[in-house]
């Protein structure tokens, strides 16, 4: 394979596409021997079909303020490859979404969905509508209209979307409920949906808690637990959350959450009734790190700055893409961290991900170590199948297992010749080898 070659072609047809093209080169890189190992996958053009989506839908999404204005977003989804099972993948409403960011996350998707072994396709959308200060009432009108648009293309054995950043519990209702009165159907076509309508127990903490069973295991790599440990996590959403609790319940303290404009740093560690009054600060449309500060005086706000400044053993970045940079790295690593584990997509810079590899930190990428969202969307959509229940134990043991199988597979495909295991090797390799070998079997379409 021609790595140069292909990502040269690839610059010049999406030019400035550039967290798109940083994905895609992140897995060229880690799969280039199993490519050249493999010629079938050459002749098959394996390469050349997996990083080009099936098709992208863009369609502008009007709707109307409470004060009467009109609006106009953009809205989008990608169906980027369902070899193994219908395309699967969240929406996004921020409004730093563009195409770049959308093929990124559908292109990474298709990766994590094969690791879970669930079948599952890679797809993803979004909108760069933004959720904040809007009224419940804007919320319904933007999800409806964008509704409007999408469910022609999406279905439940079709494309079957679930939430990301700035898509909750809340938004996914509004959006289930416009679409079961224009498909006159009421299917799993969405996951993250609630309880009482088809949802499944643990899938909003399912992201979070994958994410520490994840670090867990790492942590086993070296005869270590996440007991007594200090963790270090950035943002305060559906997974930083689940991770915050998870993490706490196996013995660990942590330290910090963040927001765009700063940090909190809680010495005392944030637990409990801490993560119950942030939760409901979150739900009530609040800004949440600035007023944490006020309600428990122990904590300080850093303004401006991320967290990976404080000194810690275990880093979990669950904010967003390119949000830890190599200076945050090497300050991780000064500070002594042993396990980074993202629970975010693509949080870490490549230069961070270098530093990491090169001090033989255990460093676990998000298409590992978060794909415990997926795969409990990936359960939900086995529940309303089979139009059964299962409980939230159950549904614990099913996604804890699958984890420890992620994890396996990683070790399997990444561990090096001096017994480091390369995480981002392995979860490119297994995640990539069941699609490719798919995609062989089905013939050039
Ligand atoms: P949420 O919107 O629930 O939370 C995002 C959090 O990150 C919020 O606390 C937000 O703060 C903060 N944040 C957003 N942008 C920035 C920024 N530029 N700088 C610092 N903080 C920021 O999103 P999710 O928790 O759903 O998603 C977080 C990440 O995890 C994303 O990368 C997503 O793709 C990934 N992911 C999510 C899954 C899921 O199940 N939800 C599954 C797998 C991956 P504020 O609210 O104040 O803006």
């Amino acid at each position: 394979m021609d790595l140069e070659k292909i990502m040269n072609g690839l610059e010049q047809k999406h030019p400035g596409e550039k967290e798109y093209l940083q994905a895609v080169r992140e897995v060229l890189e880690s799969i280039e021997d199993v490519v050249n190992e493999n010629p079938q996958f050459e002749s098959a053009g394996i390469i050349e079909r997996i990083i080009e989506p099936d098709r992208i839908f863009s369609f502008k999404v009007p709707w109307v303020t409470d004060d009467g204005r009109v609006v106009v977003n953009l809205g989008y989804r990608i169906q980027f490859n369902n070899a193994i099972g219908p395309y699967k993948g969240g929406l996004r409403f921020h409004p730093s979404v563009n195409l770049s960011i959308l093929k990124f996350l559908g292109f990474e998707q298709i990766f994590k969905n094969s690791l879970t072994t669930l079948p599952m396709g890679g797809g993803k959308g979004g909108s760069d509508f933004d959720p904040k200060g809007k009224s419940d009432a804007e919320i319904m009108r933007f999800c409806q209209a964008f509704m409007l648009e999408l469910w022609h293309s999406i279905g439940p054995d079709t494309d079957v979307p679930a939430g990301d950043i700035g898509v909750g519990g809340r938004e996914i209702g509004f959006l289930y409920g416009m679409y079961k009165k224009l498909a006159r159907e009421h299917t799993g076509v969405l996951t993250g949906k609630g309880i009482n309508w088809g949802g499944s127990l643990v899938r909003p903490e399912a992201t979070g808690f994958g994410a520490v069973y994840f670090a867990k295991e790492m942590l086993a790599t070296k005869n270590d637990s996440l007991k007594g440990k200090i963790v270090a996590l950035s943002g305060f959403g559906n997974v930083a959350w689940g991770a915050a609790r998870k993490a706490t319940e196996l013995g660990a303290k942590v330290v910090t959450i963040s927001g765009p404009d700063g940090y909190i740093y809680d010495k005392d560690g944030i637990s409990g009734e801490k993560i119950d009054y942030l939760l409901e600060l979150r739900a009530s449309n609040q800004d949440i790190v600035k007023p944490y500060s006020y309600e428990f005086p122990n904590a300080i706000f850093v303004q401006g700055k991320h967290p990976w400044e404080v000194k810690c053993d275990v880093a979990m970045p669950c904010a967003t893409q390119n949000e830890l940079n190599k200076e945050d790295a090497l300050a991780l690593v000064k500070n002594g961290v042993m396990c980074v584990a993202e629970g975010a997509n693509m949080p870490s810079t490549p230069e961070a991900v270098e530093v990491f590899h090169d001090n033989k930190v255990l460093f676990g990428p998000g298409k590992a170590v978060n794909a415990g969202g997926v795969a409990t969307s990936g359960l939900e959509m086995s529940q309303n199948s089979m139009k059964i229940n299962w409980s939230a134990k159950e549904v614990d043991e099913r996604l804890h297992n699958i984890m420890i199988n992620i994890h396996n597979a990683c070790v399997k495909n990444g561990t090096e010749s001096d017994g480091y295991i390369n995480y981002v090797k392995g979860a490119n390799i297994a995640g990539f080898l069941k699609v490719a070998n798919a995609m062989l079997d089905q013939g050039i379409v």
